[in-house]
């Protein structure tokens, strides 16, 4: 049976476990952590579990490719509950609450009333929200085209009203892309991002069981103190030892991160390390 070890065990991590168990490897997922979940874990203190993760969970609509692969891993249904939150955010600004609500009509009105003069660009937004959610492909490819350069900051400065602007960019900050608070907000609106009862901790622990079930190891520390991390370089890549590390031999590494812009990884993606 061949062999294989996941480093991690965020949903990526335990997603590859799985499916790998699956397709008959012997595959044992190492974490650094206590526990599963990446991202994904939670803490309780005095009675209540603090969960700074999960705010909704994208491709809870049932028939959508990703609302498959959730079923598939288990993340997702028959006994998953799911709530429909009324609002995707809100803020508390200058002794006011802004709400992005679900109801997009409703959002749009009560921003436009905080500040009229800002009420075109709000129409603007909540307009090409509802495009993305609800429209043709052919309106969201134009709703993409518009507002691809745009960044949240930019929308932010063309609002006059500085409550409005902080508004904005309070829930992504002013670096990132204007799409993706439109992307968010309308897979929020479509009902493809509700919350799985349970949360974080909900969702890490079906992925764990997951990769049990179907004969997959789970080792988290303090079973494994340090692992030896490996580093990729421009065009290359080799593992570091780590002080006190277990060295794991291996005949092969695949590094996968979460891409990020100018990641060397991302930018040649067919290189793979061999030992
Ligand atoms: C504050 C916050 C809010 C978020 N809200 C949402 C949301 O509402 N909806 C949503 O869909 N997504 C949300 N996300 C994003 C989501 O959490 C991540 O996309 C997801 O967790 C990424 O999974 P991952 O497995 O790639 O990485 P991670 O979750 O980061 O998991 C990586 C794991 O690898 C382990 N690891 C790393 N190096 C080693 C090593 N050398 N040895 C052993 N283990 C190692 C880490 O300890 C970690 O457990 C949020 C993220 C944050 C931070």
């Amino acid at each position: 049976m061949k062999k294989a070890v996941v480093i991690g065990a965020g949903p990526a991590g335990l997603t590859a476990g799985i499916r790998l168990s699956e397709g008959g490897w012997d595959v044992t997922v190492l974490e650094q952590q206590a526990g599963p979940g990446g991202n994904l874990r939670s803490w309780t203190r005095q009675g209540h579990t603090i969960d700074n993760c999960l705010h909704w969970l994208n491709g809870t609509r049932d028939g959508t490719r990703l609302n498959r692969l959730w079923r598939s891993l288990g993340v997702l249904g028959d006994g998953v509950g799911l709530v429909r939150q009324p609002f995707f955010y809100r803020s508390y600004l200058s002794g006011e609450t802004l709400t992005m609500w679900r109801d997009p009509e409703r959002a749009e009105s009560e921003l436009s009333e905080k500040s009229p003069r800002d009420a075109r660009a709000v129409r603007r937004f909540f307009r090409d929200a509802k495009a993305l959610a609800y429209g043709s492909p052919f309106a969201r490819a134009a709703v993409v085209a518009r507002w691809f350069p745009v960044s949240v900051g930019d929308f932010a400065d063309s609002l006059s009203d500085p409550d409005l602007a902080t508004f904005f960019s309070d829930y992504l900050g002013r670096e990132y892309a204007s799409l993706g608070l439109l992307f968010a907000y309308s897979a929020f609106l479509s009902g493809d991002a509700d919350l799985p009862v349970g949360g974080s901790p909900g969702v890490a622990e079906r992925l764990a069981g997951k990769l049990v079930s179907s004969g997959g190891k789970l080792i988290c520390s303090p079973a494994i103190p340090t692992l030896p991390f490996p580093v990729c370089f421009r065009r290359n890549w080799r593992l570091r030892r780590l002080p006190g590390s277990t060295a794991i031999p291996a005949r092969r590494i695949s590094p996968r991160f979460t891409p990020r812009s100018r990641s060397p990884i991302r930018s040649r993606p067919g290189r793979r390390g061999r030992r």
